[in-house]
Formats: structure tokens, sequence, C-alpha cells
């Protein structure tokens, strides 16, 4: 029997390297996502099957309900929902660490090896700043809490006295022993996951919300030791480094340091920058006709997807239009942004569900030389992707971040619903440009008027 479970544990973990891989690339992601299950489905069964003393009964009402309650989100979740639903997630397996630790700790009879202690206590107290971070992500990306960076005085300091009695009460638990000592230690962690979290502002919660994922899945792993469940070790760690790089990449995106997200404010700082609202000036708006007429007359169409289309979920439309433009001989493109959207590969995913050709969609860096060279660029419910303010303004919160060079092209058709401000809370240069015109109007009538106004021309 233990040999068997090796054995199928390591199909397991071959099997969640593979769904790591496939899920790199839109084209081969549903492959990934089966792999993925096919491997979680080998690695319950065989826990199942070593375990000492099954309450069959919990465990069967528990794996139930959880199946229930997942079913369910997964197939209400709409797509600008999904990073706060990752964010609940992540507070679960946050939870679940903790959880763990604790009956293991509190487990009669069981001693630890000084080893053992190390690998409990880093990981319940990852588990549970995860925990409470995830659950304050999730309420500021739900819009819940409100999304802005909370700072005060000597929050940094706060934040170090905490982490050295965490990691204090950790190791007095590893001399002591003390039960009290651990429980300690859980509690400081649980107000450092909050007070870690509040000063980070709303558009650095992507970068966070990936970090998040990184630190459940450290967690994970350090239980999995306690566990001595090599699969849950595995796990863990492919998605603690996966999590990590995928922060990495997005601080790159953003042009952010990981060291300045964590110390947060640039949400204040951003909603503090400016707004839509800062002054009068002048731009020019027209009618979706209008728009249909300069696309249609045009050699080059570049789309660049943003919030906007995801809320009002005109990915089918827009394609609808793409193709007419298409069959009219106009190379039409997509330009898709990293942080684009509420999610990392938010973009991609919508543009997968039009069954948009993985061909026409171009990742910023194969894309930007050609905006200088394109007739006409489609922003279509975007904004903070396309600010020049990134390029041009020194003083900006978002200056250095790398943005889709939609400004270069011969004119812009803007599409959303008013001059208001996207979620930088930053006002947008590009919108009052001589060669920008704005059309007005929740982005699905919008283009289903563009699909009409095209068809007729
Ligand atoms: P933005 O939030 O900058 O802009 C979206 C624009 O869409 C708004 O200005 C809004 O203008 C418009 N809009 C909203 N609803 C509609 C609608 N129904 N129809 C038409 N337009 C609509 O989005 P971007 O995609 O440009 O940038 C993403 C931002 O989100 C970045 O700041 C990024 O850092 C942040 N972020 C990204 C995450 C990620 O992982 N991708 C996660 C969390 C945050 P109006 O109200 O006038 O219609």
């Amino acid at each position: 029997m233990i040999n068997l479970s090796a054995i199928l544990y390591l199909v397991a973990a071959v099997l969640f390297v593979l769904a790591l891989k496939g899920l790199s690339s839109p084209t081969s992601a549903r492959r990934g996502n089966t792999f993925g299950m096919i491997g979680m489905v080998i690695a319950v069964v065989t826990t199942l099957m070593i375990m000492d003393k099954p309450v069959w009964a919990l465990l069967g009402g528990a794996i139930a309900a959880g199946a229930l309650i997942g079913t369910w989100k997964a197939k209400t979740v709409e797509m600008t929902g999904m990073p706060e639903l990752v964010a609940a997630m992540h507070s679960l397996v946050g939870l679940s660490a903790v959880l763990i630790a604790v009956a293991a700790i509190f487990h009669t009879g069981q001693e630890h090896t000084p080893v053992q202690k190390v690998e409990l206590f880093i990981g319940a107290f990852i588990g549970a700043i995860t925990f409470t971070a995830s659950v304050i992500a999730y309420g500021k990306l739900s819009g819940k809490f409100g999304s802005k960076a909370v700072s005060f005085g000597g929050q940094h300091l706060l934040n170090l006295v905490l982490a050295l009695s965490m990691v204090g009460f950790g190791l007095a638990y590893f001399v002591t022993d003390s039960h009290a000592a651990f429980l300690a230690m859980l509690a400081v962690a649980l107000v450092l996951g909050v007070t870690l979290i509040i000063p980070i502002g709303g558009a650095d919660m992507p970068v966070v919300v990936s970090m998040l994922n990184s630190y459940s899945g450290w967690a994970a792993a350090g239980i999995g030791f306690t566990l001595n469940n090599p699969v849950l070790i595995i796990a863990g760690a492919c998605v603690g480094s996966s999590g990590a790089i995928l922060s990495y990449i997005m601080c790159k995106a953003m042009n952010r340091s990981i060291v300045s997200v964590l110390l947060g404010g640039f949400g204040a700082e951003a909603a503090a920058g400016g707004s839509a609202a800062s002054g009068p000036k002048n731009y020019k708006s027209g009618s979706a006709d209008d728009a249909a007429f300069l696309m249609g007359n045009a050699d080059s169409v570049i789309i660049v997807p943003g919030y906007g289309l995801a809320v009002s979920r005109a990915q089918h439309a827009l394609q609808e239009f793409a193709d007419k433009l298409t069959e009219k001989g106009v190379n039409v493109r997509y330009a898709i942004h990293p942080v684009a959207g509420r999610m990392p590969g938010h973009m991609n995913v919508l543009l997968a569900e039009a069954e948009v050709p993985y061909e026409q969609v171009l990742e910023m860096e194969e894309i930007n030389s050609d905006f200088s060279n394109t007739d006409v660029v489609l922003v279509i419910g975007a904004n903070d992707v396309v600010n020049p303010a990134a390029q041009k303004d020194k003083g900006s919160p978002i200056y250095g971040m790398p943005i889709l060079e939609a400004y270069k092209a011969r004119t812009t058709i803007v599409v959303k619903r008013s001059m208001n401000a996207g979620y930088a809370g930053l006002d947008n240069e590009l919108f009052y440009m001589d060669k920008t015109m704005m059309v007005f109007g929740d982005a699905k009538k919008v283009v289903e008027e563009l699909v009409k106004a095209v068809e007729h021309a």
C-alpha cells in the first residue's frame, strides 16, 4: 500500500507540473486545467486510502459541501468577480493551514521533532497572515471595504514590531512547547495580515493577490512537511513559486518594485494624483456611425480592450465587429496589456471565450512598435493601460508603468460611458488629443451599433 500510494502521489505531482506548463499559454490552458483536476482527484483519493481511522461521514460531508459550493461558485461567478473569488479562495487555504497546525499541536500524545516544530510554526504563521490579508483583499476588490490605501504614521514600525513579536512567540513555542505561545504567535500573525494589506491601494491589488497566492502555496508546503505528505509539499511549492513568478512579472508590467508594493500607499497617491474632474478641457466626441466609417475605411485597426469591455460583456459583439472589418480587408489585431481588466490574463480569457483567433491577439511587447504605423486604434473600456502620463508625466503615480502606445496611432477612438477616470483614479491625456474621438456609451451597446453601422456602410 505504501508503495502504491507513493507512486500515485508521484503521478499526481507530475500532473500538477504539467498543469502549470499547460496554463502558461492560452492554447494549452484547457489541457493544463484537465491535468490539474485529474492530479487533484488522484491526490485526494490516495490520501483517503492511506488515512488512519478515517471518519467517513465527516469526510464525505465536507467533500460534498465543498464540491457543491465550488460548482455553484464556478457556474455563477462573473469574469469581473474572479479576482475577489481568487482572494477568497486563498483565505481558505491560509485558514486550512492554520487549522491543521492547531490540530497537530493540540493532538494529544503527538511528539514533534525540532524540525517539525519549525515547519509547523512557519506554515501556521504564513497561513494566518494569508488568511486575514486575503479577507481584506477580498473586501477591497469586491468594493465592500473601499479600495483606498489606508496609511498612518508609524505604520512600518508597527508592522516591524508585530513581525518581530510573531517570530518571538514562535521561538518561545519552539523552546518551551508552550501552546499559549503558539496561539499568541497565531494571534499576532492574524493582526499582521491586516496591517500589512491595508496600506496597499487599489492599483496594486493584482500584485498582492498573486503574492497571497504564493503565500498560500508556501503555507500548504510547510504543513505538508508536518503531515509528512509529499504531494502537499509539491503542490504547495508549485503554487508558491508560480505565484512568486507571476508577482514579479506583474510588478514589471506596472513598473513597481515588490518592496514598494508591499510598503504600500500607491493607491492613495493615485487617487490624490488627479481625476477627470480636475478642470474643464476640450475633447471631441462622435457617434458609432462616425467610428464605423473611420474603421471601415482604414487599412489597419488595433483594438485595445480593458475592464469596461469585461463589465459590459461586449467581447462577442466585438469579435463580430472585427470579423466584419476583416471581411472588408482591414488588418485587425488586438493588443493586450498584462494588467488590463481586473486580473492577470483577464482580456485573454474574454477574447478566448469569444473565439478570437490567437494569432490576432498580441502582447504589449509584440505590438507596441506597430501603433505608429496604424490607422485607427479602438480603445474599448480601457483607460490606465493607455494613459500616456505613464511615459510623459514624471509626477504621475503611474509614471514608468509600461503602457500600450495607442496615442501614437494616426487616429484613436475611445469607447467608454463618460470622462471618468479608470482604476488608478487618474485623468488621461489621450482623451483630449486632437486625433482622438470619444464615443460615449456602454461598450456592448456601442459595439452592437458599430456592427450595424459597418454592415450598412
Ligand atoms: P481602467 O479601470 O483603467 O478603465 C476602465 C474604463 O472602462 C473606465 O475608465 C470606465 O470609464 C470604462 N467602463 C467601465 N464600465 C464600462 C462599460 N460598461 N462600458 C464602457 N466603458 C466602461 O481599466 P484598464 O483595463 O485600462 O486598466 C486596468 C486597471 O486595473 C489598472 O490600473 C490595473 O493596475 C488595475 N487592476 C488590474 C488587475 C489585473 O490583474 N489585471 C487587478 C486589479 C486592478 P467610464 O466609467 O467612463 O465608462
